[in-house]
Protein backbone atom coordinates (compact mmCIF):
# COMPACT_ATOMS: atom_id res chain seq x y z
CA UNK A 1 0.00 0.00 0.00
CA UNK A 2 0.98 3.56 -0.70
CA UNK A 3 1.01 6.29 1.64
CA UNK A 4 -1.03 8.12 -0.34
CA UNK A 5 -3.91 5.36 0.48
CA UNK A 6 -2.98 5.82 3.97
CA UNK A 7 -4.10 9.60 3.57
CA UNK A 8 -7.30 8.97 2.06
CA UNK A 9 -8.40 6.48 4.40
CA UNK A 10 -7.83 8.95 6.52
CA UNK A 11 -9.32 11.70 4.88
CA UNK A 12 -8.16 15.41 4.44
CA UNK A 13 -9.88 18.86 4.24
CA UNK A 14 -7.57 21.33 2.02
CA UNK A 15 -4.94 19.07 2.01
CA UNK A 16 -4.66 18.73 5.94
CA UNK A 17 -4.72 15.06 7.19
CA UNK A 18 -8.10 14.18 9.19
CA UNK A 19 -8.10 11.86 12.27
CA UNK A 20 -11.38 11.53 13.78
CA UNK A 21 -12.58 14.20 11.04
CA UNK A 22 -10.22 16.52 13.05
CA UNK A 23 -7.18 18.41 10.66
CA UNK A 24 -4.32 17.22 12.50
CA UNK A 25 -3.10 20.52 13.01
CA UNK A 26 -6.00 21.83 15.21
CA UNK A 27 -6.06 18.40 16.88
CA UNK A 28 -2.13 19.53 17.61
CA UNK A 29 -3.57 22.82 19.48
CA UNK A 30 -6.51 20.41 21.15
CA UNK A 31 -3.74 17.79 22.17
CA UNK A 32 -1.47 21.18 23.63
CA UNK A 33 2.12 19.76 22.15
CA UNK A 34 3.82 17.34 20.17
CA UNK A 35 4.38 14.45 19.91
CA UNK A 36 1.30 12.81 20.45
CA UNK A 37 -0.24 9.23 19.18
CA UNK A 38 -4.09 10.12 18.01
CA UNK A 39 -6.36 7.18 17.08
CA UNK A 40 -9.48 7.53 15.06
CA UNK A 41 -12.47 6.10 16.98
CA UNK A 42 -14.98 5.97 14.03
CA UNK A 43 -11.58 3.83 12.16
CA UNK A 44 -11.67 0.97 14.85
CA UNK A 45 -15.61 0.69 14.96
CA UNK A 46 -15.65 0.31 10.87
CA UNK A 47 -12.63 -2.08 11.77
CA UNK A 48 -14.91 -3.66 14.02
CA UNK A 49 -17.63 -4.17 11.62
CA UNK A 50 -16.27 -5.22 8.94
CA UNK A 51 -14.33 -8.18 10.78
CA UNK A 52 -17.71 -8.84 12.17
CA UNK A 53 -19.09 -9.13 8.84
CA UNK A 54 -16.22 -11.21 7.28
CA UNK A 55 -16.45 -14.30 10.26
CA UNK A 56 -19.19 -16.86 10.76
CA UNK A 57 -21.65 -15.65 13.14
CA UNK A 58 -20.55 -18.43 15.41
CA UNK A 59 -16.95 -17.05 15.99
CA UNK A 60 -16.60 -14.80 19.23
CA UNK A 61 -14.62 -11.98 18.29
CA UNK A 62 -11.76 -10.86 20.86
CA UNK A 63 -9.33 -7.94 21.37
CA UNK A 64 -5.97 -8.33 22.71
CA UNK A 65 -5.47 -5.50 24.76
CA UNK A 66 -1.68 -5.74 24.29
CA UNK A 67 -2.04 -4.16 21.30
CA UNK A 68 -2.91 -0.91 22.13
CA UNK A 69 -3.51 -0.46 25.80
CA UNK A 70 -5.51 2.84 26.40
CA UNK A 71 -8.20 2.70 28.60
CA UNK A 72 -10.21 4.57 26.23
CA UNK A 73 -8.91 2.34 23.43
CA UNK A 74 -10.04 -0.66 25.28
CA UNK A 75 -13.36 0.64 26.67
CA UNK A 76 -14.42 1.77 23.37
CA UNK A 77 -13.07 -1.99 21.98
CA UNK A 78 -15.12 -3.55 25.49
CA UNK A 79 -18.66 -2.43 23.58
CA UNK A 80 -17.63 -3.57 19.93
CA UNK A 81 -16.38 -6.93 20.63
CA UNK A 82 -17.35 -9.88 23.04
CA UNK A 83 -14.33 -10.74 24.24
CA UNK A 84 -11.04 -9.13 25.82
CA UNK A 85 -7.47 -11.08 26.01
CA UNK A 86 -5.15 -9.87 28.20
CA UNK A 87 -1.24 -10.60 29.20
CA UNK A 88 -0.77 -8.87 33.04
CA UNK A 89 -2.35 -7.70 35.86
CA UNK A 90 -2.00 -4.41 34.44
CA UNK A 91 -3.93 -5.06 31.67
CA UNK A 92 -6.65 -7.05 33.53
CA UNK A 93 -7.55 -4.08 35.31
CA UNK A 94 -8.05 -2.47 33.11
CA UNK A 95 -9.99 -4.12 30.86
CA UNK A 96 -12.43 -5.51 34.73
CA UNK A 97 -13.30 -2.01 34.35
CA UNK A 98 -14.63 -1.35 31.38
CA UNK A 99 -16.96 -4.08 32.58
CA UNK A 100 -16.74 -6.54 30.12
CA UNK A 101 -18.00 -9.73 32.19
CA UNK A 102 -14.96 -11.86 33.57
CA UNK A 103 -16.25 -15.01 31.47
CA UNK A 104 -15.41 -13.15 28.38
CA UNK A 105 -11.95 -12.28 29.44
CA UNK A 106 -8.85 -14.54 29.06
CA UNK A 107 -5.54 -13.73 30.53
CA UNK A 108 -2.43 -15.43 28.59
CA UNK A 109 1.28 -14.55 28.83
CA UNK A 110 4.33 -16.84 30.28
CA UNK A 111 5.36 -16.09 33.63
CA UNK A 112 2.26 -14.95 35.25
CA UNK A 113 3.18 -14.49 39.21
CA UNK A 114 1.58 -15.80 41.84
CA UNK A 115 0.09 -12.22 42.91
CA UNK A 116 -1.51 -12.33 39.12
CA UNK A 117 -2.32 -15.63 39.35
CA UNK A 118 -4.63 -14.57 42.89
CA UNK A 119 -5.78 -11.41 40.90
CA UNK A 120 -7.25 -13.57 37.85
CA UNK A 121 -8.74 -15.96 40.34
CA UNK A 122 -10.44 -13.31 42.59
CA UNK A 123 -11.90 -12.28 39.61
CA UNK A 124 -12.94 -14.52 37.66
CA UNK A 125 -11.67 -14.50 34.15
CA UNK A 126 -10.30 -17.63 32.08
CA UNK A 127 -6.32 -18.71 32.76
CA UNK A 128 -4.71 -19.65 29.78
CA UNK A 129 -2.03 -21.89 31.27
CA UNK A 130 1.32 -21.86 29.90
CA UNK A 131 2.96 -24.78 31.28
CA UNK A 132 2.63 -27.80 33.51
CA UNK A 133 3.92 -25.94 36.35
CA UNK A 134 1.73 -22.89 35.83
CA UNK A 135 -1.63 -25.17 36.21
CA UNK A 136 -0.50 -26.24 39.64
CA UNK A 137 0.07 -22.93 40.44
CA UNK A 138 -3.00 -22.27 39.79
CA UNK A 139 -4.60 -24.79 41.55
CA UNK A 140 -2.66 -24.35 44.78
CA UNK A 141 -3.78 -20.60 44.42
CA UNK A 142 -7.79 -22.04 43.71
CA UNK A 143 -7.19 -23.75 47.06
CA UNK A 144 -6.03 -20.81 48.99
CA UNK A 145 -8.69 -18.43 47.28
CA UNK A 146 -11.04 -21.66 47.88
CA UNK A 147 -12.48 -20.48 44.61
CA UNK A 148 -12.42 -23.21 41.60
CA UNK A 149 -9.97 -21.36 38.69
CA UNK A 150 -11.42 -21.21 35.50
CA UNK A 151 -8.43 -22.55 33.10
CA UNK A 152 -7.78 -22.99 29.54
CA UNK A 153 -4.90 -25.05 28.30
CA UNK A 154 -2.43 -22.55 25.87
CA UNK A 155 -1.33 -25.28 23.46
CA UNK A 156 2.33 -24.92 21.62
CA UNK A 157 1.36 -26.55 18.11
CA UNK A 158 2.78 -29.13 16.22
CA UNK A 159 3.38 -26.61 13.41
CA UNK A 160 4.83 -22.65 12.91
CA UNK A 161 2.78 -20.31 10.67
CA UNK A 162 4.86 -19.22 7.56
CA UNK A 163 5.00 -15.69 7.11
CA UNK A 164 4.37 -14.20 10.29
CA UNK A 165 6.01 -11.62 11.32
CA UNK A 166 6.25 -13.14 14.50
CA UNK A 167 6.39 -16.81 15.41
CA UNK A 168 4.76 -17.85 18.69
CA UNK A 169 4.00 -21.75 17.96
CA UNK A 170 5.65 -24.53 16.54
CA UNK A 171 9.27 -26.09 17.59
CA UNK A 172 10.36 -25.35 21.44
CA UNK A 173 8.64 -22.50 22.25
CA UNK A 174 8.06 -20.22 25.74
CA UNK A 175 4.77 -20.21 25.30
CA UNK A 176 2.11 -22.72 25.44
CA UNK A 177 2.50 -26.51 26.69
CA UNK A 178 3.12 -28.55 24.00
CA UNK A 179 0.42 -30.65 21.81
CA UNK A 180 1.95 -34.01 22.85
CA UNK A 181 2.12 -33.12 26.94
CA UNK A 182 -1.58 -32.13 27.16
CA UNK A 183 -3.46 -35.51 27.54
CA UNK A 184 -0.88 -36.57 30.78
CA UNK A 185 -1.06 -32.80 31.82
CA UNK A 186 -4.66 -32.92 31.75
CA UNK A 187 -4.96 -36.59 33.05
CA UNK A 188 -3.12 -35.27 36.28
CA UNK A 189 -5.53 -32.71 37.04
CA UNK A 190 -8.83 -33.08 39.60
CA UNK A 191 -11.49 -31.52 38.09
CA UNK A 192 -12.79 -30.96 41.55
CA UNK A 193 -9.77 -28.74 41.88
CA UNK A 194 -10.00 -26.65 38.41
CA UNK A 195 -12.24 -25.61 35.77
CA UNK A 196 -10.69 -26.52 32.87
CA UNK A 197 -13.18 -25.33 29.73
CA UNK A 198 -10.45 -25.90 26.46
CA UNK A 199 -7.89 -24.44 24.84
CA UNK A 200 -5.83 -21.72 23.15
CA UNK A 201 -3.87 -21.70 20.45
CA UNK A 202 -1.61 -18.60 18.84
CA UNK A 203 0.94 -19.36 16.43
CA UNK A 204 1.89 -15.97 15.28
CA UNK A 205 1.52 -12.76 13.79
CA UNK A 206 1.34 -9.88 11.43
CA UNK A 207 0.39 -12.27 8.57
CA UNK A 208 -0.98 -10.63 5.41
CA UNK A 209 -1.86 -14.77 3.28
CA UNK A 210 -5.33 -15.87 3.40
CA UNK A 211 -3.79 -19.00 2.22
CA UNK A 212 -1.58 -19.21 5.28
CA UNK A 213 -4.13 -18.15 8.03
CA UNK A 214 -6.30 -20.08 6.72
CA UNK A 215 -4.24 -23.40 6.56
CA UNK A 216 -3.08 -22.57 10.09
CA UNK A 217 -6.44 -22.47 11.18
CA UNK A 218 -7.25 -26.09 9.68
CA UNK A 219 -4.42 -27.21 11.41
CA UNK A 220 -5.48 -25.47 14.54
CA UNK A 221 -8.95 -26.82 14.41
CA UNK A 222 -7.60 -30.42 13.98
CA UNK A 223 -5.38 -30.26 16.66
CA UNK A 224 -8.17 -29.31 18.89
CA UNK A 225 -10.24 -32.02 17.90
CA UNK A 226 -8.09 -34.09 18.69
CA UNK A 227 -7.40 -33.11 22.01
CA UNK A 228 -10.61 -32.84 22.81
CA UNK A 229 -11.71 -35.69 25.15
CA UNK A 230 -8.97 -35.16 27.41
CA UNK A 231 -10.55 -32.17 28.67
CA UNK A 232 -12.26 -33.80 31.77
CA UNK A 233 -15.51 -32.10 31.12
CA UNK A 234 -17.55 -30.13 28.31
CA UNK A 235 -15.65 -28.14 26.17
CA UNK A 236 -16.68 -24.50 26.57
CA UNK A 237 -14.02 -22.67 25.17
CA UNK A 238 -12.02 -22.83 22.03
CA UNK A 239 -9.26 -19.60 21.46
CA UNK A 240 -8.25 -20.30 17.76
CA UNK A 241 -5.90 -17.16 17.99
CA UNK A 242 -5.32 -14.49 14.85
CA UNK A 243 -2.29 -13.11 13.72
CA UNK A 244 -3.84 -10.76 11.02
CA UNK A 245 -1.72 -8.35 9.98
CA UNK A 246 -2.10 -4.55 8.27
CA UNK A 247 -0.30 -3.46 5.55
CA UNK A 248 3.14 -1.47 6.65
CA UNK A 249 5.08 -1.30 3.51
CA UNK A 250 4.68 -0.08 0.28
CA UNK A 251 4.85 -3.65 -1.10
CA UNK A 252 2.64 -4.69 1.50
CA UNK A 253 -1.00 -6.12 0.16
CA UNK A 254 -4.09 -5.93 2.34
CA UNK A 255 -5.25 -9.38 3.94
CA UNK A 256 -8.34 -10.56 1.95
CA UNK A 257 -10.62 -10.44 4.91
CA UNK A 258 -13.55 -12.33 3.40
CA UNK A 259 -10.83 -15.19 1.95
CA UNK A 260 -10.20 -15.78 5.74
CA UNK A 261 -13.95 -15.56 6.58
CA UNK A 262 -14.83 -18.30 4.21
CA UNK A 263 -12.21 -20.43 5.09
CA UNK A 264 -12.85 -20.49 8.49
CA UNK A 265 -16.65 -20.99 8.25
CA UNK A 266 -16.38 -24.18 6.99
CA UNK A 267 -13.83 -25.30 9.48
CA UNK A 268 -16.01 -23.57 12.30
CA UNK A 269 -19.21 -24.39 11.01
CA UNK A 270 -18.33 -27.29 9.07
CA UNK A 271 -16.25 -29.14 11.79
CA UNK A 272 -15.65 -27.37 15.07
CA UNK A 273 -19.11 -26.71 15.90
CA UNK A 274 -20.86 -30.07 15.23
CA UNK A 275 -18.25 -31.87 17.16
CA UNK A 276 -18.05 -29.38 20.12
CA UNK A 277 -21.57 -27.92 20.01
CA UNK A 278 -21.21 -26.10 23.82
CA UNK A 279 -17.48 -24.62 22.82
CA UNK A 280 -17.47 -20.62 22.70
CA UNK A 281 -15.25 -19.96 19.72
CA UNK A 282 -13.02 -17.16 20.04
CA UNK A 283 -10.70 -15.38 17.45
CA UNK A 284 -8.22 -12.50 19.19
CA UNK A 285 -7.32 -9.82 17.20
CA UNK A 286 -4.82 -6.87 18.51
CA UNK A 287 -3.44 -5.38 15.59
CA UNK A 288 -5.93 -5.34 12.72
CA UNK A 289 -8.66 -4.03 14.81
CA UNK A 290 -6.61 -0.72 16.03
CA UNK A 291 -3.07 -0.67 14.18
CA UNK A 292 -4.26 1.48 11.11
CA UNK A 293 -6.33 3.96 13.50
CA UNK A 294 -3.69 5.35 14.98
CA UNK A 295 -1.23 8.00 13.48
CA UNK A 296 2.06 8.97 15.76
CA UNK A 297 2.13 13.20 15.59
CA UNK A 298 5.55 14.65 15.50
CA UNK A 299 6.90 19.02 15.14
CA UNK A 300 9.74 19.47 13.26
CA UNK A 301 12.33 21.18 14.98
CA UNK A 302 15.19 21.34 12.68
CA UNK A 303 16.19 21.30 9.36
CA UNK A 304 19.37 20.36 7.78
CA UNK A 305 21.59 19.34 4.62
CA UNK A 306 24.06 17.25 5.29
CA UNK A 307 27.18 16.23 2.43
CA UNK A 308 24.23 16.20 -0.19
CA UNK A 309 21.19 14.83 1.95
CA UNK A 310 18.40 16.20 3.67
CA UNK A 311 16.99 15.74 6.69
CA UNK A 312 14.18 16.80 9.28
CA UNK A 313 14.48 16.35 12.59
CA UNK A 314 11.43 15.50 14.57
CA UNK A 315 10.62 15.79 18.64
CA UNK A 316 9.55 12.39 18.94
CA UNK A 317 11.23 9.36 17.56
CA UNK A 318 12.18 5.64 18.31
CA UNK A 319 11.40 5.96 22.34
CA UNK A 320 7.69 6.41 21.71
CA UNK A 321 7.91 4.45 18.08
CA UNK A 322 10.30 2.30 17.80
CA UNK A 323 8.26 -0.04 15.37
CA UNK A 324 8.59 2.78 12.84
CA UNK A 325 12.67 2.96 13.38
CA UNK A 326 13.20 -0.86 12.45
CA UNK A 327 13.94 -1.66 15.47
CA UNK A 328 10.98 -3.67 16.79
CA UNK A 329 11.53 -7.45 15.60
CA UNK A 330 12.04 -6.78 12.14
CA UNK A 331 14.80 -8.34 10.00
CA UNK A 332 15.29 -5.57 6.89
CA UNK A 333 14.57 -1.91 8.08
CA UNK A 334 11.74 -0.53 5.60
CA UNK A 335 9.79 2.57 6.01
CA UNK A 336 6.69 3.15 7.72
CA UNK A 337 4.35 5.67 5.63
CA UNK A 338 4.75 8.93 6.32
CA UNK A 339 3.65 12.15 5.62
CA UNK A 340 3.33 16.05 6.31
CA UNK A 341 -0.06 16.81 8.34
CA UNK A 342 -0.75 20.16 6.64
CA UNK A 343 0.35 19.12 2.90
CA UNK A 344 -0.72 15.61 2.48
CA UNK A 345 -1.39 15.75 -1.15
CA UNK A 346 1.61 17.93 -2.03
CA UNK A 347 3.68 16.81 -4.98
CA UNK A 348 6.88 15.47 -3.34
CA UNK A 349 9.77 17.74 -4.17
CA UNK A 350 12.60 15.59 -3.16
CA UNK A 351 14.10 12.85 -0.67
CA UNK A 352 14.17 13.91 3.21
CA UNK A 353 15.53 11.64 5.90
CA UNK A 354 13.40 11.86 8.88
CA UNK A 355 14.92 11.24 12.49
CA UNK A 356 14.03 11.85 15.64
CA UNK A 357 15.68 13.56 18.54
CA UNK A 358 17.35 10.84 20.31
CA UNK A 359 21.36 11.08 19.91
CA UNK A 360 21.60 7.54 18.41
CA UNK A 361 21.76 6.47 14.86
CA UNK A 362 18.77 3.99 15.08
CA UNK A 363 16.51 7.13 15.84
CA UNK A 364 15.86 6.99 12.35
CA UNK A 365 11.78 7.34 11.09
CA UNK A 366 12.01 7.89 7.23
CA UNK A 367 14.86 7.33 5.20
CA UNK A 368 14.82 9.23 2.38
CA UNK A 369 11.75 9.54 1.85
CA UNK A 370 10.11 11.80 -0.72
CA UNK A 371 7.67 14.97 0.72
CA UNK A 372 7.11 18.05 -0.15
CA UNK A 373 10.15 20.65 1.17
CA UNK A 374 9.82 21.02 4.34
CA UNK A 375 10.26 23.47 7.19
CA UNK A 376 10.98 23.94 11.03
CA UNK A 377 7.04 23.89 12.53
CA UNK A 378 5.33 21.45 10.01
CA UNK A 379 3.89 18.17 11.47
CA UNK A 380 5.17 15.14 10.31
CA UNK A 381 2.56 12.09 10.55
CA UNK A 382 3.69 8.25 10.87
CA UNK A 383 0.83 6.22 10.03
CA UNK A 384 -0.29 2.58 11.31
CA UNK A 385 0.76 3.37 14.38
CA UNK A 386 -2.42 2.37 16.72
CA UNK A 387 -0.92 -0.87 17.90
CA UNK A 388 2.50 -1.67 19.44
CA UNK A 389 3.02 2.26 19.68
CA UNK A 390 3.66 3.91 23.11
CA UNK A 391 3.85 0.85 25.26
CA UNK A 392 5.97 -1.17 22.81
CA UNK A 393 8.39 1.75 22.82
CA UNK A 394 11.56 2.82 25.46
CA UNK A 395 9.86 5.96 26.34
CA UNK A 396 12.59 6.50 28.94
CA UNK A 397 15.46 5.94 26.74
CA UNK A 398 17.29 9.40 26.70
CA UNK A 399 14.45 11.21 29.58
CA UNK A 400 12.40 12.81 26.88
CA UNK A 401 8.36 13.70 28.44
CA UNK A 402 6.34 11.10 27.29
CA UNK A 403 3.63 11.82 24.69
CA UNK A 404 -0.06 12.07 25.09
CA UNK A 405 -2.97 9.39 23.72
CA UNK A 406 -5.85 10.85 22.46
CA UNK A 407 -8.71 8.97 20.88
CA UNK A 408 -10.60 10.79 18.62
C1 LIG B 1 -0.09 -10.52 21.09
C2 LIG B 1 -1.12 -11.54 21.07
C3 LIG B 1 -2.23 -11.40 20.24
C4 LIG B 1 -2.40 -10.27 19.28
O1 LIG B 1 -1.60 -10.34 18.18
P1 LIG B 1 -1.83 -9.30 16.98
O2 LIG B 1 -0.77 -9.59 16.01
O3 LIG B 1 -1.75 -7.93 17.54
O4 LIG B 1 -3.20 -9.57 16.43
C5 LIG B 1 -3.21 -12.36 20.30
N1 LIG B 1 -3.10 -13.40 21.15
C6 LIG B 1 -2.05 -13.56 21.98
C7 LIG B 1 -1.99 -14.72 22.88
C8 LIG B 1 -1.03 -12.65 21.96
O5 LIG B 1 0.02 -12.82 22.77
Amino acid sequence: MRTSDHVTAHGTVDGTLLVGGMPVDRLAERVGSTPFFAYDRAMITERVAAVKAALPERVSLGYAVKANPMPAVVQHLAGLVDHLDVASAGELAVALDTGQAPSAISFAGPGKTDAELRRAVASGVTIEVESRTELQRLVRTGKELALRPRAAVRVNPPFAVKGSGMRMGGGPQQFGVDAEAVPSLLGEVSDHDVDVVGYHVFAGSQNLSAAILGEAQERTVELVLELAEHVPGTVEYVNLGGGFGIPYFEKDERLDLDAVGRRLSELVDGRLAPALPDATVVMELGRFLVGEAGVYVTRVVDVKESRGRSYAVVDGGMHHQLAASGNFGQVIRRNYPLALATRALDEPTGPVTVVGCLCTPLDLLGDEVDLPGTEVGDLVVVFQAGAYGLTASPTAFLGHPSPSEVLV
